[in-house]
């Protein structure tokens, strides 16, 4: 008997142990809320897969994550910060909502925890409770001064006190997750992102993930001329993406075949718009296969010769699919941070031949004209080789589980 009270108390306390969660795009209403909410809370469970909850429940605006184990915290960060679309979210416990039972919550919460400032911050959503925050915020405070001898700090507290009122209930915590934001992934369109294992492709691919667009990828080799290893980066890139995106498909092309032709026929200055070009035009071709209406690409204005502004318009002068950049005006050090952050740059700065530059003359056309361009093109006719090479194209499958 005993022993089976133990379990029941235990499982009590387990579900008064929760995770509350506010996701970023506040402005959402009616049907475009519960579509987000729909994704978010599968990207969620996803993310969670292999971490002990009850239940997901969403109420007011706000996710729960019932009947967690505290003891896991920093594995429940880890998982939740790679979720998109989420805001914050605060380890919580459950209590009833009373003053006095908001008072013994905090008071057990708090008494092994070293600080000398503090603030309490709540949010009432429930307005059936007779006190308003502020109210709430002087009457813990006030009980915390007394038990402990704590000072208040509003500005730069050593521990910020969240308590949120939601639905009969009161919600107490202090351990706080910050999330990246933007919109769950699943959410959005498709897109093609052209990856290379540069640092820049990938951060341009987070970013567009970050918006809920479900990216997938196309690169481009030399093998054999230039080594597998571009690709094993590619691959290990991915497999670090889909920590955010869960999961992505990865075609890869053979673009030797076309880069012979073009170096046979086109003065070398120009190779790596034309590399390009037929990159672009390529990734058109499988785009629409797919039923996806936009590229992606890490190019960024000025970074290299090949990136001026004439260059990204001879480049992609071949293809009417829009092509999104979101790195365009970014500088070099605010890209590194992001791929330091999302965890790619280790890989990036591996060393690998990329398709393109391995075969770069020493001076690239720096603004290439158009006209001359779009003669050269004529005059080659590569497009007659792109059907072909797109049954050269490999799929595969990259994901969160592996
Ligand atoms: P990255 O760091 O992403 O490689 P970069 O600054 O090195 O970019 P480039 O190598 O000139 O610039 O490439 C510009 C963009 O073209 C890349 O961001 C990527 O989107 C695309 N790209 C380049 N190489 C490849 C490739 N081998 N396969 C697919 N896409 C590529
Ligand atoms: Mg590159």
């Amino acid at each position: 008997y005993k022993q089976e009270r133990y379990h029941q108390l235990f499982y009590q306390q387990m579900n008064n142990q929760c995770i509350l969660i506010h996701y970023h795009e506040i402005s959402l209403k009616g049907d475009n809320r519960s579509w987000f909410e729909k994704h978010f809370v599968e990207n969620i469970k996803a993310q969670l897969h292999s971490l002990p909850y009850k239940k997901i429940k969403v109420l007011a605006a706000r996710i729960f994550i019932i009947g967690i184990d505290r003891d896991c915290y920093e594995e429940y960060e880890k998982c939740l910060k790679n979720v998109m679309g989420l805001k914050n979210a605060y380890v919580m416990s459950r209590s009833d909502l009373n003053v006095d039972a908001i008072n013994s919550e905090v008071q057990s919460q708090i008494k092994d925890l070293s600080f000398s400032t503090f603030r309490v911050s709540t949010k009432r959503q429930d307005k059936n409770f007779q006190y308003t925050s502020q109210d709430v915020n002087q009457i813990v405070g006030a009980s915390i001064v007394a038990a402990y001898s704590k000072k208040v700090s509003l500005d730069n507290p050593d521990l910020n006190i969240i308590i949120e009122i939601v639905n009969g209930k009161a919600y107490i915590g202090y351990r706080k997750i910050i999330g990246y934001g933007g919109l769950p992934i699943g959410a959005g369109e498709k897109a093609l992102s052209l990856i290379s294992s540069g640092i820049d492709s990938p951060v341009a691919s987070f970013l567009l993930a970050k918006r809920g667009v479900d990216v997938h990828y196309i690169h481009f080799h030399s093998v054999p001329s230039t080594s597998i290893q571009s690709i094993n980066n590619v691959k290990a890139i991915l497999m670090q993406l889909s920590k955010y995106q869960i999961q992505c498909s990865l075609y890869s092309v053979p673009l030797l075949s076309i880069q012979e032709k073009i170096m046979k026929n086109i003065s070398s200055k120009y190779w790596v718009i034309f590399f390009r070009k037929a990159m672009y035009s390529i990734s058109e071709l499988l785009a629409k296969q797919l039923n996806i209406n936009a590229l992606i690409t890490g190019e960024n204005v000025g970074q290299v010769a090949s990136q001026t502004i004439s260059n990204i318009r001879a480049a992609s002068d071949a293809v009417n699919i829009p092509v999104l950049r979101p790195l365009a005006g970014m500088n070099k050090e605010e890209i590194v941070n992001i791929a330091e952050d999302i965890g790619t740059y280790e890989i990036s700065i591996k060393p690998y031949e990329d398709c393109c530059s391995f075969f770069v003359p020493k001076h690239p056309a720096t603004s290439a004209n158009l006209a001359d361009v779009q003669n050269m093109e004529k005059a080659i006719r590569l497009e007659q080789y792109y059907e072909d090479l797109l049954e050269e194209i490999t799929e595969e499958r990259i994901s969160i589980y592996e």
